[in-house]
Order: C-alpha cells, then structure tokens, then sequence
C-alpha cells in the first residue's frame, strides 16, 4: 500500500506547523512532553489554538471543531508532540475527555464543558487508578453513594498526572457497592476545588513527570455531575480508553530523537561499533511501523469498524519504538544518561512513562494475544 496525504491534510500540517513557528520560544526545543503542562505560556497557546479552531478541529463543529477528519486528529497530534507537546495536559480534554462528553453528556454536561475546553481555558485530570486498582482497574473500591439530589464520594486514587494544576477531575467511582468488576461503575466530572476533595504530590523517580494522590472525603457532588447512566461508566471509558491509548504520538517524537543520536554518533565516529548501524535502522523502523499502526487504527475508526485490536498493537509499536530509541540513546552516552535532563536520561524516563501511562504495554500484549488467539486473560 502507498500511504499519501490529501492536500488539506498537507495544508492542515502546514498551519500547524507555521503556529508552532511563531508561537512556540526557543525553551521548548529542550522540554520534554509533560515537563510543561499548565504554565501560563500553555494556557496562552492553547487560546491561541482555540480562537483559531486548532485545538479541537476534529470535534464536530457545534462543540467548537472544525469538523475535521480523524487524520487531522493525529497529524495535530504529531505536530504538536513533536515540538514538545505545548497543550501541555489539555492533549486529554482534546483526545479523549471531550469526545467521552460529546458521547456520553447531557445537553447541560455540553454547553458548560465542550466549549471551555474547545477555547483551551480549563485543564482536567484523570481519576481512575488506585493502590490495588491499577491494571486490573475493575477492582477500584472509591465509593460515590447516592444521597437525595446529589453523590457523597469516598476514596483514593493514585498517579493521578497533573492534578496539582487541573480545574476537573474526570473521575471513576463505584456506585453500586455491591458489585465488583466493570460492573457498578459510574464516571463523575468533579471540580478539583469541591470540599473535601484534597490533592497531594507524589514524589518519584519520574522526575520529568508530576504524579498525585487524590483524597475524596464526603465530597459532594450533584447528579448532574455524573456523565452518562449510573453503574454504565464502564461503556463510556472503554471509548475513551481506546483515544487516549493512541492519542500521544510518541513514535514521531522518538524518530526525531533517534535521527540527533544517529548524528551524534556519526560525528564522533561510533556508527561502526556493536552494531549500532544496524540498530539505529532497527530503531527507525520501529518508529515508521508505530506511525503505520496508528494510522490503520485511525483508519478503522474512520470506518467505523472496531478499532481495539489495532488500538492495542498500535500502542504495544509506539512503546517498542520509544524503548528501542532509549536504549541507543543509553548506549551511547553511557554514565552520562544519569545526568537529569539528558538526552540518555529525558529519554530513559520517557520510556518508562510510555509503558505505563494510560495502562501497561504487557496489558496491551494480553489484549492482542486475546483477540488473534482467542487467549490471554484481559
Ligand atoms: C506516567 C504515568 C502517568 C499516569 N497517569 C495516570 C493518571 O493520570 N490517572 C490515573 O488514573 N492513572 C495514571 N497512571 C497509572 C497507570 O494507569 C498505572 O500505573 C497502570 O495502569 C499500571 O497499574 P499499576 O501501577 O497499579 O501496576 P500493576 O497493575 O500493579 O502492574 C505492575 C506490573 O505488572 C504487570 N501486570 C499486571 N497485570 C498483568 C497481567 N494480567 N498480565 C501481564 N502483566 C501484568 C503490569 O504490566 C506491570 O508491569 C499513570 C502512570 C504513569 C506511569
């Protein structure tokens, strides 16, 4: 098959491309994605993307897109996670949070979220994992209990990216305490200054990367927070799940840094030791063939034909194209990858990050083997 872009895409990538140009300081050739995420200068471009219909321009229209193609959603992403993701956190509202209202949301839910986001004036945060809930998800115990017009939250989760600055938290809750599993299950779009709600950070060894605890005690939200049927979040996660698993286009980044290493070692004559060639070559083939996959998911979404197979393998591609360029950029600069912010060491943790962030790749793994073997638990 030969992929080609039609000429609107090419045009889209090329206003992109003209905006990062002009907006974007010098700094941020140097920052890592997620380094950044709700500075004043994040808040400033993503107003700046809003007013000209960037951020959101494969939303439908009436909530503030351009009523783009999902191509236009990955070259956006592309574009962006290249230059060091300038949306900072609002890449969520964009990828997967918005879409979940849009499918799940009442009229009200709407008006009052779509739009805000759409114009890049709110930031949110995701609330799903807990201390004994983190892959298996299902096992998740924050209890939100029915009382008159309203739900009083009870629990805590964990690893909780960019709470200490977001405006919501889009949150799942049991709501029916007698079931466990997907089962029971009910998402909430909770503002993070409701009482009782507290934010606390996590220090870690992902130094690039802000973590949190979230802890709800007796917060109370009406019933209109909730998004979509009581005991039914499960459905809405699920679609937003399979967004966000693709929704970072790590592979475009990874081949840019693989593209300075190579020079690197070129310039200081390693080419030719341990293999690195062929590595390197490995390395770019391994960014092309997560770039490929992710764009056969977005095809099957186009299709509207099921699209997690291809989801899944997609991100288990982007994960191996990120590993495999960190352990080049490891073996090249050796001791000096332990330096914070290095080449070697931003692209170590980046890594990391990629296959755990958004669910663990060997999760991933089980999902394919699953649906090609018709085995695997998850
Ligand atoms: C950078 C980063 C950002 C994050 N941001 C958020 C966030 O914003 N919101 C949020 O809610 N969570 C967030 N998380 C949490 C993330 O979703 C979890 O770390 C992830 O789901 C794994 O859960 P866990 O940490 O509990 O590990 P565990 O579930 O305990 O897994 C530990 C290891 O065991 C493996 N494993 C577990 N079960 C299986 C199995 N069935 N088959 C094979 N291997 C298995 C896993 O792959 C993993 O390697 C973030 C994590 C990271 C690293």
């Amino acid at each position: 098959m030969e992929f080609g872009w039609f000429e609107d895409d090419r045009e889209f990538r090329h206003e992109l491309r003209t905006i990062i140009e002009q907006e974007l300081p010098p700094r941020w050739a140097d920052l890592i994605p997620g380094e950044e995420v709700a500075s004043e200068f994040v808040l400033n471009f993503c107003r700046t993307l809003g007013e000209r219909g960037l951020l959101t321009p494969h939303w439908p229209s009436e909530y503030g897109g351009r009523d783009a193609s999902a191509w236009q959603f990955i070259i956006l992403g592309e574009e962006l996670w290249s230059a060091g993701e300038p949306r900072g956190s609002q890449y969520m509202n964009v990828n997967w949070i918005g879409p979940a209202i849009i499918n799940a949301g009442t009229p009200e839910q709407r008006a009052y979220h779509l739009a805000r986001i759409s114009r890049g004036d709110v930031f949110w945060c995701q609330g799903f994992s807990e201390r004994e809930a983190g892959t298996d998800l299902a096992a998740m115990r924050t209890l939100a209990s029915r009382d008159g017009d309203d739900y009083v939250i009870n629990g805590e989760k964990v690893w909780t990216s960019y709470a200490g600055v977001a405006d919501y938290c889009f949150l799942l809750a049991r709501t029916d305490p007698e079931t466990t599993g997907g089962q029971g299950i009910s998402v909430f779009l909770v503002p993070t200054d409701t009482p009782g709600f507290s934010i606390e950070p996590i220090p870690g060894v992902l130094d690039i990367h802000e973590f949190n605890r979230l802890t709800f005690r007796d917060v109370r939200v009406p019933a209109s927070a909730r998004l979509g049927p009581e005991n039914q979040g499960w459905a809405v996660v699920r679609e937003a799940l399979s967004h966000e698993r693709i929704g970072g286009p790590r592979y475009a980044r990874a081949a840019q840094v693989a593209e300075r290493l190579e020079e690197f070692a070129r310039e200081y004559g390693e080419l030719d030791r341990d293999g690195l060639r062929t590595r390197f070559a490995e390395a770019h083939a391994a960014c092309h063939a997560a770039r490929l996959l992710v764009y056969r998911a977005i095809h099957e979404r186009i299709k509207s034909r099921p699209e997690d197979l291809a989801v899944s393998q997609a991100r288990v591609a982007i994960v191996r194209s990120e590993r495999l360029v960190a352990e080049l950029a490891l073996d090249l600069f050796e001791d000096e990858s332990l330096a914070r912010r290095s080449t070697g060491n931003a692209q170590l943790k980046t890594a990391m990050i990629a296959g755990l962030g958004g669910g663990s790749v060997e999760v991933q793994l089980n999902m394919v083997a699953r649906a090609l073997l018709g085995s695997g638990r998850r």
